[in-house]
Parts: C-alpha cells; structure tokens; sequence
C-alpha cells in the first residue's frame, strides 16, 4: 500500500462529492483510506472559499493540523478545494507545515503529486476548462445514495461570488456518461442520486439541456430517487418544469436561490432577474408541481441594502413560505466587483437583519411542516436517527427529515409514515402497515 490518507471536507455537496472523486482517485493508485485522522499519513483538507468565514475555519483547522504534525513529522498535510484555488502558494507562507496544495481542475494529479513531495512543498492550481473527470469512479461514503456532478463551474458573473474565478467556466458532462453512472449506481443499490452543478439547470451538451437530462434520466429502470442542485432562477425554463412535473424517480424538491427580494439589489447583485420575475418561476413551478418543495439561498446586509430593500427581501420570504432557506450574511470576497460597491450598512445591522430574517424563516419552516401532521409521506429510509435509541430517520420525496420506529431491516426501502408530529426542522410518524411496499 502507498499510504493511507484521510480527508476533511468543508463547504458545498460539490466540495463533498469532489472529495470522493479524490478518494476513488487515490483509492484506484493503491492508497487505503482512513476515517480516523489518527491513522492517516496523508491529511487532505478540502476547502471552501466562498464566504470569509468558511477560510478563517480552515486556517484554525490548519492552525490545529500543525500541532499534530509536530508530533507526526512525516505526515503529508495537503489543502485542496475552491480556497486553494484562491490562495495557491500564498498558503505556504501562512501555514508552511503545509506540504501540498491542489485547485480543483488538478485531482487526477493528486496521487502522482504526493509519490513526487520529497519534502519540497509542492502546489497545483493550473486551471484545466475541460476538466470534468468524467471516467473516474469516486468512493462513496454509502451505497444508498450518491452525488453525481453533471456539469462544473459556472458561466455566471454574480458581483458578490468568487466561484466562477475558482471553479472556471460552465462545462457539462455527456448525458450518455452521466446515464451510464446512474444506472450502475441504481444497479449496485443506490436509492437516491442527487444530480450536481454550480448552475445545474444551465447543463447543455450536444444541444441537450438540462429537461433533456432529466427526461431521459426518469427513464432509467429500478427504485430509486432523483433530486438536483442548484438550480438558477433565470434558467429554470418551462421545459424542465416540465420534465420534474413528470414526476416518477425526479422529486418534488426544488432549491432556488434568491438571494434579494429586491430588484434593486438583485440588479447589483447581477443576478439577471428581477424580484417579480422570481415570484413567477415559483408560480409556474407550484403550478404545475403539486406538494413541491422550495427551498432558497438569501444574503442579507449587501453594499448599500437599505431598510426597504432588506424589507422587500423579508416579505418576499413571507409571502413565497420557503419550505427551508439558508440565510448568509455577505461576506466580500476578494477581486469581485461587489467589493468596489460602497458597502455602507453596519456589521451591527447586518447581524441583526440575519438574526430576524432566520427567525422569520424559522417560524415557517415550523408551520409549513405542521401542515404536515396528519398526513400520508413516503419516506426512504436512511438509518438510525442520529439521537439512537432505537429510531429511524429518513427522507420524504420533499427532502424532509422524518423520525420515526422501526428495524435497522427497513434502511434502503420507502415506507409509507403517517406524520403526528412537527418541530423545527424534523417531523416525527409513525409507520403505516401495509401489505405492499414502495420499494
Ligand atoms: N451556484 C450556487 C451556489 C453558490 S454558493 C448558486 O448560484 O446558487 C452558495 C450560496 O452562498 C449562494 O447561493 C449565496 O447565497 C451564498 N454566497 C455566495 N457568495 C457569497 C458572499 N460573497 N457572501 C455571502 N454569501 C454568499
Ligand atoms: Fe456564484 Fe452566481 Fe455562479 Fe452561483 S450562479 S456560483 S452565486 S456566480
């Protein structure tokens, strides 16, 4: 064996999934992977750079690695991922028990990289555009579900956002590669494939679009559950609407970023679409998608976001009832154009509109899944509830998490469960007998 090696992930499901493609890659060159940094020799830190409070965690990570390295002086340290992209060598002169740096077009490098190290820090963040690693079989955590990138990058030019520059333009997959991976996935038991992108709904390739994708994807055989992320407004065209109306292995969950419920901001913001513009994609969708489930991305506190505009955000999430949002506060990213804004609005109201608009979002989330009790949910089963005790927990089609009683035999099947409970973000049931089963 060449050495085990063991990762740390930080950011998005992209971060997440690039990880296993990481460990498929190093995996397939004779390296075993460890799940206890104790027992590693090789320590990997996949990073995430698109918020400032996402690096500083990385440098206290690396800050903590260092000691661990003092006692351990051939551990190989390596930072990868979207903040390594951004910083390249200049990591080095912050952290230099770093040994190893490697942007996100670099992976297939990533074992030659470690064999060549001898002790010279070594860094890779040479941009490869075409770069969609595509023959490469990643090393998933679990068989029952599994990420699978349909494009990478993004094409978008959003003033606040640091991606494109790290992760480059837009390139999309073969849809025959990527119905190739799905099927072997639901072949070898996988129950829910979750379909990856910067700009999902942006995929094109061969003239195909993203409803071509999904069309053709519904169709492969065997149980199974289909979601994707993250979709943009301005490219949420009637034709995929469509096609997840179609229903079958696709759900009726749908993450659509706002991020500004005010077209004066959204303009600023760069986001090509007004705030009227939104409300009817979610109407179009809602139409033609009954029980879906919309969840959202806002920031607040963006340069010269004045009380109304924050209002307009705040009312927008009011009347729209988001099924979930994740709410960040902006955070200027080097080198983008909204840092050249003046960003006139105090750190001290910038926290306070986060504070409230997370618990404007927090009471809906809790009606929207009150609504719920009562009601019949088919659930897939993932495994123990995380709180043990001889509970269940699982997904329902809208992405919801359910906890409830039943035996560990159950996990990889769909059950139908009664909802009689709702608190925050999980429901609780019970299960329905039935003779037939989903699964
Ligand atoms: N490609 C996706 C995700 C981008 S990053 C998309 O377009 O939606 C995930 C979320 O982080 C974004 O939706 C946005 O809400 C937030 N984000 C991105 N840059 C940010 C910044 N500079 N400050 C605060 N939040 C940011
Ligand atoms: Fe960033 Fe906008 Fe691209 Fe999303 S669409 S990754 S927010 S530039």
């Amino acid at each position: 064996m060449n050495g085990i090696f063991y990762i740390e992930t930080y950011g998005c499901q992209m971060n997440k999934y690039d990880s296993e493609l990481m460990a498929g890659l190093l995996a397939s060159k004779g390296y075993g992977q460890a799940f206890d940094m104790e027992k590693a020799d090789i320590v990997l830190i996949n990073a995430c750079t698109v918020r400032d409070h996402a690096e500083q965690r990385v440098f206290g990570r690396l800050g903590e690695l260092k000691r661990f390295k003092d006692n351990n002086p051939n551990l190989i340290v390596g930072l990868c991922g979207c903040m390594a992209q951004r910083l390249g060598t200049e990591i080095f002169h912050r952290a230099p028990h770093v040994d190893l740096i490697v942007g996100p077009d670099m992976y297939r490098r990533l074992p030659e990289l470690i064999q060549r190290l001898n002790g010279r820090p070594t860094c890779d963040v040479t941009p490869n555009t075409r770069e969609t690693y595509t023959n490469i079989t990643p090393e998933r955590g679990t068989r029952l579900k599994a990420w699978v990138a349909i494009m990478r990058g993004c094409d978008n030019d959003c003033s606040y956002c640091i991606v494109p520059s790290v992760r480059g333009p837009a390139r999309s997959r073969p849809l025959s590669d990527i119905s190739h991976e799905v099927n072997r996935l639901v072949r070898e038991g996988c129950r829910d494939v979750t379909l990856l992108g910067q700009n999902v709904n942006a995929y094109r390739h061969d003239g195909i679009g993203f409803g071509g994708v999904l069309r053709r994807l519904n169709m492969v055989d065997g149980n199974f559950r289909m979601r994707f992320t993250t979709s943009h407004p301005k490219d949420m065209s009637r034709e995929i609407i469509d096609a997840i109306a179609e229903g079958g292995h696709i759900c009726e969950h749908i993450h659509l970023p706002l991020q500004s419920g005010s077209t004066r901001i959204l303009k600023a913001m760069r986001r090509h679409y007004t705030a009227e513009e939104y409300v009817n994609v979610v109407r179009a969708i809602r139409e033609a998608i009954p029980g879906v489930s919309i969840s959202t991305d806002v920031i607040v506190g963006f340069p010269g976001e004045t009380e109304r505009d924050y209002e307009a955000t705040v009312s927008m999430v009011e009347s729209i009832k988001f099924d979930s949002a994740f709410t960040f506060r902006y955070s200027p990213r080097p080198n983008t154009d909204a840092t050249r804004l003046d960003d006139n609005v105090p750190e001290a109201e910038k926290g306070a509109r986060l504070e409230h608009l997370i618990s404007v979002q927090r009471t809906i989330t809790d009606q929207k899944n009150k609504e719920l009790v009562g009601q019949e949910v088919e659930v897939l089963v993932e495994g123990e509830s995380r709180k043990g005790g001889g509970q269940l927990m699982g997904r329902t089609r809208t992405d919801k998490t359910v906890v409830f009683e039943g035996d560990l035999k159950l996990v990889g099947t769909c059950i139908p469960i009664r909802i009689d409970r709702a608190k925050g973000w999980t429901l609780w049931g019970k299960r329905i007998e039935t003779t037939t089963s989903f699964s």
